[in-house]
């Protein structure tokens, strides 16, 4: 039996769990990933605006978090794949077999990247279907690619794209991308990239690897097929709360409801950072969370004499 048990180790839970750790809680931290750090691994830019540290990008700054944890007494498990949560019974099975208990959860999940779910999107995953323009430009270098999505992320990865490949198309569904006006001026200015917007992707085919991509313009009868070797999707996140989503309240997109002290509506079981807070994500947002889930941890068990 754990004080608590964290669920997730980016940011959010690494903090919990410093505090926790701090306060006396016998904690444990149990992760899915391979590594710490959740979104940080995938953050390619520089971290200007988390005060304390500044980082060329993500894995810099999950280094210098993964530094100060070290030799700090909670237990971590990494690549802890989770069966199921009994958030009533405070109780976690992983698929590996263990069954573990605590008093306090903190769900600390964050969010993943959204997908569009069309046919050939999973089919063609890493034969054509990119993760990151940044990290896979030159394997289409000098090819036809689409972008999917109309926010700061697909605005970015076009444009990166462009720098290597013939000609990148940039698909949003809505009337106009919502994209900063940085990227959006850009975005005018290069030659290499075409905007449809009340555009959606519908097909991705392909043999081997992608080959092309059918799109539909609002008002068009069917879909227009192009010839493309790579497609991106940035669509927005969403949270990872299928585990205990029938178990507490959530908004209408599955975002764990919190209180001021992140409390869900399930007793003792809090949720911090991304997970939480769909409005205004951020690494010093989820490392606050974290901190007072376990400041009210702590509270509440020493007020029950622990
Ligand atoms: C490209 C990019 C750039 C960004 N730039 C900035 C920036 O400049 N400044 C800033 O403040 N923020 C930035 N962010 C946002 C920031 O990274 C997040 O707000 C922050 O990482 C949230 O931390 P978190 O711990 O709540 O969630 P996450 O970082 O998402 O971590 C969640 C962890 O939970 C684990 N997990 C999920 N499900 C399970 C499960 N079932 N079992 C066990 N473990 C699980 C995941 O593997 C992951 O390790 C950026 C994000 C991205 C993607």
């Amino acid at each position: 039996m754990h004080d608590v048990i964290i669920i997730g180790a980016g940011p959010a839970g690494l903090s919990a769990a410093l505090w926790c750790d701090e306060l006396g809680l016998d904690t444990l931290v149990v992760e899915q990933a391979a590594e710490v750090g959740g979104q940080l691994l995938r953050v390619h830019n520089p971290v200007e605006n988390y005060l304390g540290a500044r980082a060329a990008n993500g894995r810099e700054l999950r280094d210098v978090f993964a530094a100060q944890v070290e030799d700090k007494e909670f237990d971590l498990w990494t690549e802890a794949e989770i069966e199921s949560v009994d958030l009533k019974a405070k109780r976690v099975r992983l698929r590996s077999g263990e069954e573990l208990q605590s008093i306090a959860l903190v769900i600390a999940t964050g969010v993943r990247r959204r997908r569009l779910g069309v046919p050939g999107e999973s089919e063609f995953a890493g034969r054509g279907v990119l993760e990151s323009g940044r990290l896979e430009r030159e394997s289409v270098a000098g090819e036809d690619v689409l972008v999917v999505g109309g926010g700061d992320a697909a605005a970015e990865n076009a444009l990166l794209l462009a720098d290597t490949c013939a000609t990148v198309t940039l698909v949003h569904r809505g009337p106009r991308l919502g994209a900063r006006p940085e990227f959006a001026e850009r975005l005018r200015g290069e030659h290499r990239v075409t905007v449809f917007t009340e555009t959606t992707l519908e097909r991705i085919l392909g043999g081997e690897r992608v080959e092309s991509a059918e799109i539909l313009r609002a008002g068009a009868l069917k879909p227009m097929r192009m010839a493309v070797r790579g497609v991106l999707v940035r669509v927005g996140v969403e949270p990872n709360t299928e585990l205990f989503r029938d178990q507490l309240h959530t908004d209408e997109r599955g975002y764990v409801v919190v209180t001021g002290e992140q409390e869900t509506s399930a007793e003792m079981v809090f949720a911090v950072g991304d997970v939480s807070n769909p409005l205004a994500p951020t690494i010093s947002g989820a490392c606050g969370a974290g901190a007072t889930a376990a400041k009210v941890i702590a509270s509440c068990l020493s007020s029950r004499g622990r």
